[in-house]
């Protein structure tokens, strides 16, 4: 006796309409018998008493519980069960297993009881069913491996997947009921991995449906509209497609192989992926169906019939050679055969035909199980669908090693195919973006609006703070942080991928930039007045050559900008007059940069042998010699010696910005210098850090320099607004390669957006 059979009268719920239980009980029973006859086919020896058993256990287990919707909670199970016979192909251990899934789970029946009642191997696969939910959550390379476990040590039996995919559509179907965030997070899930999971399996129907129904639910909006809009131009298009098959209707009637022709359209998540990648309105979208011609051939006529109907294709339409793709000769490893070609219709639109037989299409929409089907298994043995579940089972094993790593690219694998090209990620309220793969928190932010972007000064993914690089992963919950200090530089374009950021970003250094030239230009013609020098072409010219830029908007929009300071104009006049006087001195034109300088060097002492040349480091003490104030050289930098008249010899870096006055008008009074073993000698050097503030992250920087590397500081000063930070920190390194290291390790603090020596 089950509850079925015992319970009646009416009951009435706190809220709602009274319910009538008789009237639910003839229904529940409706859909029992219904599950009975789609899986009669299959039954053998006392199939139907096992069946019988897990419907009136599930029932009675269930007999307190509800769905969300109010509905009886075994229809869940019997609407499980029913997907998993006619949408995937599953048999009767399946369909056990799918009548009991949410047993253990939900109620105090125990895995014992189920292996009791129905054996071990329908425990085992509830054992698993079990144990998935709630393991899985997207996001983490922790979760990754979880996924990933589950499908191989949960799953022994690949029917725990299967079964576990008719579930999640069954949910996915009834998500109306639930609330809204809940309906987020199960419709992210859906797409993030169920979704390509149907695919990987080759579950074509379900796979759409699934992505259909994400969008339905995340984008009701554009789902709807897509929807109407499909509606709408039915007719146009099916009018377009009645014309384009006619000649082809024709003369395959003439080939006498029986055949149907159809109109497709592709699913409203597809269309809606395109509209979005190609940025045009659904009325410029041609591609919104594709035509296919299923044969019906015997089996060894299959790849000849495929063939004619190509060739009878394009003779009346010219194909695109790039767009035929043979998978009758090379399946596609999840088992989908069909002949692709895309041609030109007669009003000039590229129109997709599918070419495929009865066999090859039920087996794009329904998958291996269909597959086994045709190969001849008997599935009443059940044996085709054993050897399915075991190649399955090899395609895991295959796909990716035990360590972590080996975890996400085998979730990563899943997405590959379907998504590679996208990453998902939410906003704040749980709205979903889709960007390109690669994209930073500054392209989300540009995403989001032209001015977010604009003023993006860092962003909290999963409430952590993220420099504007930080490369958006699947599932991350972005916040964008701004500040009207912001502005766009030519840094962002290093790391933004969506054009979208770029041409923004580009257009607002532009207009930025006009301004900086202006400015520049202003400044330049001021200062050139007070050293009685006139602004001509000829002028500036020699101007934009010292300071290196390549255009004279470059040179102006760099003093603008305080890249250069327009004080060393001044050393541009002294070397011009320096220049002017000492005529052929130095047989050069001007030096303008380090290796200028070195090369100088050569020439004024000659190739000497290093022990020749001034050795700083080792004799301290016996050599006169300081380090110059102005460029600050430490131990490993390029440096040269200069002989001064009161203060001894004074050690500059190449790079000094006075090197070039030196060498041009004392040049017998450089000396060539080079740095000894690196002693544990200190030497005063400068950083300056910028990046986000944060909690603590003075402490981190801190704690960096004092405690990993035991340097010394001299001086710090900081300073933060609006969120940047700025240090300027004076500490004590040994040598450049030390000094390397530190800053390294620096630049690895999260925040830290730059780290500069300064002199
Ligand atoms: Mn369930």
């Amino acid at each position: 006796m089950t509850i079925l059979e015992t319970r009646t009268g009416q009951i009435a719920p706190t809220a709602g309409p009274v319910i009538d239980l008789e009237q639910e009980r003839q229904e529940i029973l409706k859909r029992y018998r219904r599950l009975l006859r789609s899986a009669k086919p299959m039954l053998k020896d006392n199939d139907a008493k096992l069946i019988k058993k897990a419907f009136n256990t599930s029932a009675e287990a269930h007999k307190e519980m509800r769905r969300r919707s109010g509905e009886p909670y075994i229809y869940h199970p019997l609407a499980v069960a029913q997907i998993a016979i006619d949408e995937i192909g599953l048999g009767p251990t399946s369909l056990v297993a799918a009548l009991l899934h949410d047993v253990v789970e939900d109620t105090d029946t125990t895995i014992e009881d189920i292996d009791r009642a129905f054996g071990p191997k329908v425990a085992r696969i509830i054992d698993g069913l079990t144990k998935i939910s709630g393991i899985f959550e997207y996001g983490t390379s922790q979760q990754a491996e979880n996924f990933r476990k589950m499908l191989l040590t949960l799953s022994d039996d690949v029917r725990v997947i299967l079964i576990k995919l008719a579930d999640r559509l069954h949910n996915m179907r009834t998500l109306e009921s639930m609330p809204r965030d809940k309906q987020l997070k199960i419709a992210a899930e859906t797409i993030y991995i169920y979704a390509p999971l149907a695919h990987r399996l080759g579950l074509y129907a379900i796979k759409s449906e699934l992505e259909d129904l994400y969008l339905k639910h995340v984008e009701p909006e554009a789902f709807k509209d897509i929807a109407r809009k499909l509606r709408e131009t039915r007719l146009s298009r099916d009018r377009f497609i009645g014309k384009f098959i006619e000649p082809i209707d024709k003369d395959l009637r003439e080939t006498g192989i029986s055949f149907v022709v159809k109109g497709r359209p592709k699913s409203i998540y597809s269309i809606w992926t395109k509209l979005n990648k190609s940025k045009k309105p659904f009325e410029e979208i041609y591609d919104l169906f594709a035509v296919r011609i299923i044969l019906d051939v015997p089996p060894d006529q299959e790849k000849a019939a495929c063939w004619r109907a190509y060739s009878i294709v394009t003779d009346h339409y010219k194909p695109n050679p790039d767009r035929l793709k043979d998978w009758i000769s090379t399946p596609r490893t999840n088992g989908y055969e069909s002949l692709h070609t895309t041609v030109m219709s007669k009003l000039g639109q590229w129109v997709e035909v599918q070419i495929r037989t009865e066999r090859m299409n039920e087996i794009a929409e329904k998958g291996y199980a269909a597959h086994w089907k045709y190969k001849g298994n008997d599935t009443k043995t059940g044996e085709g669908i054993e050897a399915w579940i075991s190649q399955v089972r090899d395609m895991i094993e295959s796909a990716g090693s035990g360590d972590k790593k080996g975890a996400i690219e085998f979730v990563d694998d899943f997405r590959s195919n379907l998504y590679s090209e996208e990453v998902f990620v939410f906003t704040p309220k749980g709205d979903l973006k889709v960007l390109q793969r690669g994209a930073t928190a500054l392209d989300f932010a540009f995403d989001i609006h032209t001015q977010i972007g604009a003023k993006c000064m860092a962003a909290k993914v999963n409430n952590t703070l993220v420099p504007l690089s930080h490369v958006l992963q699947n599932g991350d919950q972005v916040e964008v942080i701004t500040s009207n200090r912001q502005k766009p530089n030519e840094d962002w374009l290093r790391f933004v991928v969506t054009s979208k950021a770029k041409t923004k970003i580009k257009d607002l250094i532009k207009e930025d930039n006009k301004r900086f030239v202006t400015d520049g230009r202003d400044l330049v013609q001021k200062k050139l007045k007070t050293l009685r020098l006139e602004m001509t072409n000829e002028t500036i010219n020699q101007l934009r050559a010292y300071f290196g830029s390549k255009t004279t908007d470059d040179f102006f929009y760099r003093v603008g900008k305080g890249h250069i300071d327009v004080a060393e104009l001044k050393k541009f006049k002294a070397e011009k007059d320096a220049k002017e006087n000492r005529a052929n001195k130095l047989n050069t034109d001007g030096v303008t940069d380090a290796k200028a300088v070195v090369k100088e060097l050569k020439k004024i002492h000659g190739e000497r042998t290093d022990a020749d040349m001034l050795l700083i480091g080792e004799d301290m003490d016996r050599v006169d010699y300081t380090l110059s104030k102005c460029c600050n050289p430490i131990s490993g930098d390029d440096v040269f010696g200069f002989v001064t008249i009161n203060d001894g010899i004074k050690i500059h870096r190449v790079t000094c910005p006075n090197a070039v006055e030196l060498m041009s008008n004392h040049g017998n009074r450089i000396l060539k210098a080079k740095w000894t073993s690196q002693k544990e000698s200190a030497f005063l050097c400068g950083l300056r850090i910028t990046g986000t503030d944060r909690m603590g992250l003075v402490n981190d920087v801190t704690r960096v320099i004092s405690n990993e590397l035991s340097i010394n500081m001299r001086s710090v000063t900081i300073d933060s607004t609006d969120g940047i930070f700025e240090g300027n920190i004076r500490l004590y390194v040994q040598d450049t390669s030390h000094l390397e290291t530190l800053v390294r390790k620096l630049e690895r603090v999260p925040g830290v957006f730059d780290v500069i020596r300064f002199d």
